[in-house]
């Protein structure tokens, strides 16, 4: 705009481009500077944003906003007990790992982590079992929890893949998604494993 202001002007003046100091009198640059001031006083009109923004400055907005909407809604308490012992809460990370799975394993992990598999007690609850107990067990509803930390009957399965026979929920939480899964589908040959992990592999089932 400037440039095209010059040459119209130029056309039947002869323009000198020159630097002068400011706020010192000069009145063409007096008149500029109150200009300038009035210019940005006024109330901005027409398309926003006023001045272009790069892609990634939107793109970084919505993705913090997102974050934060997330972690306000996890932080909220409200349903979601299980999850809540057994994951930490929103985050890149164990998303990335989620993501990297497969359909099949990410419907079990999902399953296990968020207490909304077919175990006992969820099954229970929805009106598709008649026990909430343990199959194994018969000790304590199976639930979650008890599957990953308590159940007595999985110790094997539990140590090799933990390195521990009994966890807290909060232990799981700072175990990698592969971990947990990789003890969600363990078969092993033997007669007493393969009986161990039966309810764990129900999991896998429609
Ligand atoms: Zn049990």
């Amino acid at each position: 705009m400037v440039t095209n202001s010059l040459a119209e002007l130029g056309q039947r003046n002869k323009v000198r481009l020159v630097w002068v100091p400011g706020h010192c009198g000069v009145t063409g640059n007096e008149e500029a500077d109150a200009l300038a001031r009035k210019g940005s006083t006024n109330i901005f009109t027409g398309p926003e944003p006023a001045v272009g923004l790069p892609y990634s400055y939107p793109q970084g907005s919505i993705d913090s906003w997102t974050r934060e909407k997330c972690q306000e809604d996890w932080s909220r308490g409200i349903g979601l007990r299980q999850a809540r012992l057994l994951i930490k809460g929103p985050g890149a990370a164990a998303t990335r790992s989620l993501v990297s799975l497969n359909r099949a394993n990410i419907k079990i992990i999902t399953g296990l982590l968020t207490d909304h598999g077919r175990l006992n007690k969820h099954l229970n609850t929805i009106g598709l079992s008649p026990d909430s107990r343990c199959r194994l067990c018969r000790t304590s509803d199976e639930d979650s929890v008890h599957v990953l930390c308590h159940c007595p009957r999985v110790i094997v399965n539990r140590h090799k893949h933990f390195g521990a026979g009994y966890l807290a929920p909060e232990d799981i939480r700072e175990i990698p998604v592969d971990k947990v899964l990789a003890f969600a589908r363990s078969t092993e040959e033997d007669e007493e494993t393969l009986v161990q992990s039966s309810f764990i592999m129900s999991l896998t089932n429609d």
